[in-house]
């Protein structure tokens, strides 16, 4: 059993601390930046039952990271909450000694009905993606054309059963979502809610990512400083991946993740681990360690587990988008296959 916090670097002296997990790599949405419908139809072939990680293997694994250092463990997907009995998952995970947050990344659709028994089992917050209050809008940006009251009430569950602080993650694609934004603004402004605007990223091949889709936070920042005055907030961790601000008036913060404009590799501290089981060092990266075969097998001890993922880690030298901020022809660094964000949940 691997239980001591070693505190593990790579070879920029990033520590492990942080990790994702993902749990199914199927969804009930198809937003175009991350499954475009096209692409995934139905006669897609998502991973089989026996290809993905068990919850034991996923405890498992969750043990072996918290010994080397983890303290917070996000669980993502595809959509995590169509993983059948995922509370039961919740509630062996929330018994890792040393595991400080364990939280969860939905599109929302399926939280009202799960947001009680995810409390019940040990889940400690919620992030939420909504990327517009436009029906419309949110229709083309999820790729079902499923509406807001949805998403809306499954804020407000969340908030009644204490799955707080809720982060509402927001994707800001130009020409499809940038003009609504400031209705987010204003609905999220003075609420417990932290609304964060991310950058739209090229993650994976799939969704034809081009540079000028993206709206840098920047231009975001000074639109809504010249209606709402709002001032840089310290972090409170290196760490973070969103830079903080706040409303000048006192009534709440928002965050923006910058990921293409400002990259911040520097600070990066966060594993993913696959659906079907592989470590992955960066976001952007072509292939992960498969640790499935060590897991599985039960002759594995928990420190071949380790010591699998500290060779990996401390191997590590991943810098992805300081690599494409370098690149002035504004595409991907290269042409290599890159993993899909369904695979490994952001
Ligand atoms: N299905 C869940 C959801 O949407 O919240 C969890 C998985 S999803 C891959 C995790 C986060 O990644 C979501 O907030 C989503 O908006 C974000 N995301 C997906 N593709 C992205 C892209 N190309 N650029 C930036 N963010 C992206
Ligand atoms: Fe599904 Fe989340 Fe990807 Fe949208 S971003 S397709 S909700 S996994
Ligand atoms: Fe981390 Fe890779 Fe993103 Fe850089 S590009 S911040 S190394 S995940």
């Amino acid at each position: 059993m691997a239980t001591q916090k070693t505190g593990l670097r790579d070879l920029f002296g990033r520590l492990l601390q942080d990790v994702r997990i993902s749990v199914t790599d199927r969804c009930n949405f198809r937003c175009p930046y991350c499954m475009p419908a096209e692409i995934f139809g139905e006669r897609y072939q998502f991973l089989p039952q026996s290809e993905i990680l068990s919850f034991e293997e996923i405890t498992r694994l969750a043990h072996v990271f918290v010994g080397l250092g983890v303290t917070k463990i996000r669980i993502t997907g595809g959509e995590p909450l169509l993983r059948s009995n995922l509370p039961e998952l919740i509630q062996m995970m929330s018994n890792i000694d040393g595991l400080e947050d364990l939280s969860l990344t939905t599109n929302g659709y399926l939280l009202p009905q799960m947001a009680h028994s995810l409390k019940e089992a040990g889940l400690n917050r919620v992030t939420i993606s909504l990327d517009s209050l436009d029906d419309d809008v949110f229709g083309e940006m999820n790729g079902r054309g499923f509406g807001v009251d949805k998403i809306l009430e499954a804020i407000d569950v969340a908030e009644k059963e204490e799955l707080t602080p809720i982060k509402i993650n927001t994707v800001v694609k130009r020409g499809v979502n940038d003009h609504t934004l400031m209705d987010l603004i204003e609905h999220f402004k003075g609420s417990n809610q932290i609304l964060r605007l991310i950058e739209y990223m090229d993650v994976g091949t799939l969704n034809g990512w081009q540079m000028d889709e993206v709206v840098p936070s920047k231009s975001i920042v000074e639109s809504i400083n010249e209606k709402y005055p709002i001032s840089p907030k310290q972090k409170t961790k290196n760490s973070e991946t969103a830079d903080r601000y706040q409303y000048n008036d006192g009534t709440g913060e928002l965050g923006f993740i910058s990921s293409v404009s400002e990259p911040f590799c520097a600070s990066c501290t966060r594993a993913r681990v696959s659906t079907d089981g592989k470590l992955f060092t960066c976001l952007f990266a072509s292939d992960g360690m498969d640790l499935m075969p060590l897991v599985r097998d039960t002759s594995t001890t928990d420190k071949d587990i380790e010591n699998a993922i500290t060779s990996v880690w401390e191997h590590r030298s991943d810098q992805y988008s300081e690599e494409r901020t370098a690149q002035t022809n504004e595409q991907s660094p290269s042409n290599k296959s890159k993993v899909e964000m369904y695979q490994i949940g952001g």
